[in-house]
C-alpha cells in the first residue's frame, strides 16, 4: 500500500463516521511532515451549518494544530472531490496537495463541474490528484444515497429496539 492509500484509510475511516451519523459520507485528513494533524468528517446536519463540510473542519483545525493560517506543506486528503467552496478554503489555506478519491459529477470543483485552483489563475495553486482508493470511497456515498432513496420509498415500521422493517405498499 502506498503512503497516499494509508492516508486515504484514514479519510475513509473518518467517512465511515458520517454514515453512522447519518451525515454525507466524506472524510478528510490533513497530513504535514508525515504526521495527520486533523481528521474530519461532514457534520453538516449535527452542526445545522451547510458550511460543515470535512473539508472546511480540517482545515480548521490543521490550522489551530499549526497555530498558523497557511497551511504550508500540507496535504489534504479527501474522499469525494471538494466542492467550490472547499476547494476556495484550501486555496485561501495554501495547500499544496489535494488527493482525493472519487469523482463529484454534481458539485465537484477539481474537473467535475468547474476546476479551482488547479491552474495559476488564483495567487496559490494545488497540486491535484484523483483516484487514490476510488472504489472504496464511492462506495459509502451509492451506499448512503441508495439506503436514502429506499427508507423514502417504502414504509419503516419502526421496532421494539430501534430495529427498522421495511413494509412494502
Ligand atoms: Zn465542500
Amino acid at each position: 500500500m502506498t503512503n497516499h492509500e494509508l492516508y486515504m484509510k484514514e479519510a475513509v475511516k473518518e467517512a465511515g463516521k458520517a454514515f453512522e451519523a447519518d451525515e454525507v459520507p466524506v472524510g478528510a485528513v490533513i497530513v504535514h511532515n508525515k504526521r495527520v494533524i486533523a481528521r474530519a468528517h461532514n457534520q453538516i446536519k449535527l452542526l445545522k451549518d451547510p458550511t460543515a463540510h470535512a473539508e472546511m473542519i480540517a482545515v480548521t483545525q490543521a490550522a489551530n494544530a499549526l497555530r498558523n493560517e497557511r497551511l504550508n506543506n500540507c496535504d489534504i486528503y479527501v474522499t469525494i472531490e471538494p466542492c467550490p467552496m472547499c476547494m476556495g478554503a484550501l486555496v485561501l489555506a495554501r495547500v499544496r496537495n489535494l488527493i482525493f478519491g472519487a469523482e463529484d459529477s454534481k458539485t465537484g470543483a477539481c474537473g467535475s463541474v468547474i476546476t479551482i485552483g488547479a491552474d495559476n489563475k488564483f495567487n496559490h495553486k494545488i497540486r491535484i490528484y484523483k483516484g487514490v482508493l476510488k472504489d472504496e470511497c464511492a462506495s459509502l456515498i451509492k451506499n448512503f444515497f441508495k439506503n436514502k432513496r429506499e427508507e423514502g420509498s417504502q414504509w419503516v415500521l419502526l421496532k421494539a429496539g430501534g430495529r427498522k422493517e421495511k413494509v412494502s405498499h
